[in-house]
């Protein structure tokens, strides 16, 4: 288990890396104090977060009136688009936080990463307890480990690590893994939010750990992908 003294050393570092952040026991705890950090009339980016998805927070703040929250669906998406609308705030996790306060990221397309350190005013990172590493060795050994084989998996990609559930760093064309960014101190452009939460929250685990806790990281996983599936389904035919 993520020991309380961990969550402290973090908090701590954190802090001394010029991020602000807020610390609450639970992740229903965390829902107003994203709303509140967040300007009803901004647009917000969330890059497909299995963290923020697991709070509901995408219809939260849709229905009082912030915009740029729906994905763009399969087939329309287009980099130009994306360069052109750019968003005020980013609303994401993290893959892994170290205990002396780093943020580690890997992405595929960058867009996610990129947004953390320039392009959008604000960036409100929600970030579970199962994301708390010892340093940036173990960060990135779980992100080929565990993260991004099990998503390739999950997502059905033509990857190695999605049969093997081993990077072999590999050339796929369908490579989920092009980019990893390391903040090592708050990014001069944005403001920077970080709620952290002593619950899990996201992908992310230690093979170490129980197979319990894993297995309802991993289940939650699932459920959000599943709905985000559904969510493009074509109708039922009468
Ligand atoms: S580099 Fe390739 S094989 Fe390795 S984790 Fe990423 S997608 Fe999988």
């Amino acid at each position: 288990m993520t020991a309380k003294n961990d969550i402290e050393t973090v908090i701590k570092a954190l802090r001394n890396n010029n991020f602000k952040v807020e610390y609450v026991e639970t992740a229903k705890y965390a829902i107003p104090v994203i709303l509140d950090r967040i300007p009803v009339d901004a647009s917000i980016e969330m890059a497909g977060s299995m963290s923020v998805a697991q709070l509901g927070l995408r219809d939260m703040l849709r229905n009082r009136g912030n915009k740029g929250l729906d994905f763009p669906k399969p087939g329309e998406f287009s980099f130009e688009e994306m360069r052109k609308n750019r968003k005020d705030v980013l609303l994401v996790s993290t893959n892994a936080v170290t205990l002396d306060g780093k943020l580690i990221n890997i992405d595929g397309m960058g867009n996610r990463v990129a947004c953390m350190f320039f392009g959008v005013k604000k960036v409100v990172l929600l970030v579970g307890a199962n994301k708390i590493v010892r340093n940036v060795e173990e960060a990135l050994e779980r992100a080929q480990k565990v993260i991004a084989p099990y998503h390739a998996k999950y997502l059905g990609l033509n990857t190695p690590c999605a049969s093997t559930g081993e990077c072999c760093d590999c050339d796929s064309p369908q490579r989920i893994c092009n980019i990893t960014t390391i903040l090592s101190k708050k990014p001069p452009s944005v403001d920077f939010d970080i709620i952290l939460v002593g619950e899990d929250l996201g992908l992310g685990w230690d093979p170490d750990w129980p197979e319990e806790r894993i297995e309802k990281i991993a289940a939650t996983y699932r459920d959000e992908i599943d709905k985000f599936r559904a969510s493009f389904s074509p109708p039922p035919e009468n």
